[in-house]
């Protein structure tokens, strides 16, 4: 009998370890108070979502991305192997070019109306916690395969650069999805260089000024090289969700499930009327201006 190493269960006690403190941590220290839906409700549904997207993940995705970064290993093809760096460089580089075209694929889905019709399941959350961060249509994965072999082949993504990317990845997703109220300093600090929980509440605004802005999963240089960067609306004028469907009666496990299929919906089409962004209804500074700057 073959034992598996100390440092394979590493890895999977680190995740189980994050998502468990981030579930806990986030109830204790939450950033948005209002919740329009109960966790026993939502938490549950979302679940299910990332079921059905993990099997799609399991046979198609991993599957065929693994099958091609061994090819693209053996051969040497596409771009880093011809800049001729030492491992670790070639490594780290490998992992910030495939979280930059992440950037753009995340931009296609909100501006290719087919593609949003499948992303609006993420977005029509009512709740912005960690378990929005694997709520996501498994239509949006399967298409997201072409995508994925295109960074893999073009890049020439090694099998272990691709692994360490989609561990980061998710770790850096549960985060920045979380509706964690980390202190307010330390909050600018990171969001200069990583996704953070303020900056992504932006990106699941009603608003669709809010909402198409802040697209980094990992790096939030992307969205500054951009100019898609957003920092100055207070998480407490923010109202998580799509305009259409808003209804909690229309947000069910078999609607979330059918709506890409559906006629369009009025989708991003609200507009935030909001003055100052920073300040509360009684003119009292409630959440500092600005995160980053
Ligand atoms: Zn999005």
């Amino acid at each position: 009998m073959t034992r598996s190493k100390p440092s394979a269960w590493i890895g999977p006690i680190a995740f189980i370890a994050t998502v468990v403190a981030l579930f806990w941590l986030e109830r204790r220290y939450p950033l948005r108070k209002t919740k329009p839906e109960s966790d026993w409700k939502r938490v549950p549904r979302n679940l299910a979502m990332a079921a059905a997207t993990g099997t799609v993940v399991s046979l198609c995705e991993r599957p065929l991305t693994e099958l091609l970064a061994r090819r693209v290993d053996r051969r040497r093809a596409g771009l880093l192997p011809r800049l001729k760096l030492k491992p670790l460089p070639e490594k780290i580089l490998g992992v910030v070019l495939l979280d930059y075209t992440l950037y753009w694929w995340h931009i296609l889905l909100h501006r290719l109306p087919f593609l949003w019709r499948i992303h609006v399941v993420h977005h029509a959350d009512l709740v912005l916690d960690s378990s929005t961060a694997v709520r996501f249509h498994w239509l949006e994965f399967l298409l997201s395969i072409p995508w994925r072999l295109g960074q893999i082949a073009i890049l020439g993504i090694r099998p272990q650069t691709l692994q360490l990317w989609q561990r980061l990845t998710l770790l850096e997703v549960l985060f920045h999805h979380s509706n964690l109220r980390l202190p307010i300093e330390l909050e600018r600090t990171l969001s200069r260089f990583v996704m953070t929980p303020r900056l992504h509440g932006i990106h699941h605004s009603m608003a669709a000024e809010e909402a198409d802005t802040n697209f980094s999963s990992g790096l939030t240089i992307w969205d500054i090289l951009h100019r898609t960067l957003k920092t100055d609306v207070a998480q407490n004028h923010i109202e998580i969700g799509v305009p259409s469907p808003h209804d909690p009666r229309e947000l069910k496990l078999l609607d979330l499930l059918k709506l890409p299929f559906q006629h369009p919906r009025a989708g991003k089409s609200i507009s935030s009327a909001r003055g100052i962004d920073h300040v509360d209804r009684h003119g009292k500074n409630v959440d500092g201006p600005h995160y980053v700057g």
